[in-house]
């Protein structure tokens, strides 16, 4: 495969941008090649800037549901820059986007809009210390929130992809407002809480986990939480910056029937363009400013061409049969994965909910970060590389979900499966 020209850019890049990209996650570091740039994108495709064709699997890492450049989308967006691309003041359709997530996450009875996943945990977590007058959180290892100073504690994929433990930079003081616990080990949260309950603001969490890979919770973890933190009242913080309009129309609050205080939404929110926003309990919402003392703001907060944009996406996920569809081309990847894998001899876990998954190569259960450490990255770095090469683009490290959007279609579903299946005999 010709890379001449991402190689040319690349060189260019890292001569001014550190690493080259201006979100590590890019970089190839823990995969084998360069970093490819790109030059447009159609669909479940896209193209680099040496023309060479890739299936995207990594979909804008999960804001791009609808596949790339749909029609609907891009109208809007186009309609909204002419009207103008910011006022710095309010707009009807922050209303009706806000309006449209309330009424798919009931839990949600306000929401604020933000310009991105870290500004709304970021907030969210504001929110529940103002709100308790605690400052003690407690989050899971491997689930990522975001990169504010308080949530960069044992925070999964970006981090392990490149041997992180925890970010410099961080004081002290932070990071031990922050308690991290091993995923579904309700136990420990049990003890946690034991020992300090009334020290906790709240918890924080990815109902579904999808930064070390997609690990799903295990029964009765979600409710143990929730029974927890209102038993303490402490305040329960769902992350669905991934989860949020993918897993379910209503997210993994719809998906496992929960009611968490606080909600933060991001990705699929703005349909591919920078959105953020935090919701929850009217009473903890109504301490943010200008009602209450907790200092919220942005300049480009609810912008009119995000805004325009996640309308327009959330509009298109009310077709009747959305989501069927899309568990319907998951489990039919999922199921290609197991059937070639086995087929070459090669064990391989394959996690997956309704438009997410993750390949590991590993054996057993896999429930926390923990376990998926003992999984095999390098061969998941040979195993991209490979699939590189056959234009499927996986994200670049075994730590990331995949993204699997309404445009990948049974031709995709066959090209990539005939992929693996070279792929996994050659590896
Ligand atoms: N929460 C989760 C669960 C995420 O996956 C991410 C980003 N991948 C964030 C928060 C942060 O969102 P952003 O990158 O928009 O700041």
């Amino acid at each position: 495969m010709n890379t001449h020209n991402s190689e040319q850019l690349f060189e260019r890049a890292q001569k001014i941008i550190p690493g080259g990209v201006n979100s590590p996650v890019r970089a190839f570091k823990s995969v084998k090649g360069i970093p490819r740039f790109f030059a447009k994108a159609d669909g479940a495709k896209f193209w680099d800037v040496d023309g060479n064709e890739y299936i995207d699997y990594m979909m804008s890492w999960g804001p791009l549901i609808l596949g790339h450049s749909y029609a609907s989308v891009i109208a809007s967006v186009k309609q909204a820059a002419l009207r103008g691309t910011s006022f710095g003041g309010a707009t009807e359709g922050e209303i009706e986007l806000a309006e449209m997530v309330i009424e798919r996450f009931p839990a949600a009875e306000m929401l604020r809009l933000v310009s991105s996943g870290t500004e709304a945990t970021m907030t969210a977590i504001r929110l529940a210390r103002a709100f308790t007058g605690r400052e003690l959180m407690v989050k899971f290892d491997g689930c990522y929130h975001g990169h504010s100073d308080a949530l960069l504690v044992k925070a999964g994929s970006g981090l392990a992809t490149h041997g992180i433990a925890g970010s410099a930079g961080v004081p002290e003081s932070t990071a031990k407002a922050m308690i991290s616990l091993p995923y579904n080990d309700l136990e420990s949260v049990e003890k946690v809480f034991e020992r300090r309950g009334s020290d906790i603001a709240g918890i924080i969490v990815e109902p579904v986990a999808a930064n070390m890979g997609v690990i799903p919770p295990t029964e009765g973890f979600l409710e143990g939480l929730r029974h927890l933190t209102a038993k303490l009242d402490s305040v329960f913080i769902f992350d669905e910056v991934i989860s949020g309009f993918r897993v379910a129309r209503g997210g993994a609050c719809e998906l496992y029937g929960m009611t968490p205080d606080l909600i933060c939404f991001g990705k699929i929110l703005g349909g591919g363009l920078p959105i953020g926003g935090v919701g929850g309990k009217r009473e903890i919402m109504e301490q943010l400013a200008p009602l209450g003392d907790v200092y919220q703001a942005g300049t480009l907060s609810g912008n009119p061409i995000s805004v325009a944009a996640g309308i327009a996406t959330l509009k298109e996920l009310d077709r009747r049969g959305f989501y069927e569809g899309l568990k319907d081309r998951t489990v039919k990847l999922a199921d290609a994965l197991r059937k070639r894998f086995a087929s070459a001899g090669i064990p391989v876990i394959v996690n997956h909910l309704t438009g997410l998954l993750t390949l590991f190569f590993g054996t057993g259960t896999l429930t926390d970060y923990e376990s998926v450490q003992k999984c095999d990255m390098e061969m998941f770095a040979r195993y991209h590389a490979g699939m590189l090469e056959k234009g499927i683009y996986l994200p670049p490290s075994g730590y990331e979900a995949w993204f699997i959007s309404s445009a990948h279609g049974s031709r995709e579903l066959q090209k990539t499966a005939d992929a693996v299946k070279e792929v996994a005999e050659s590896l």
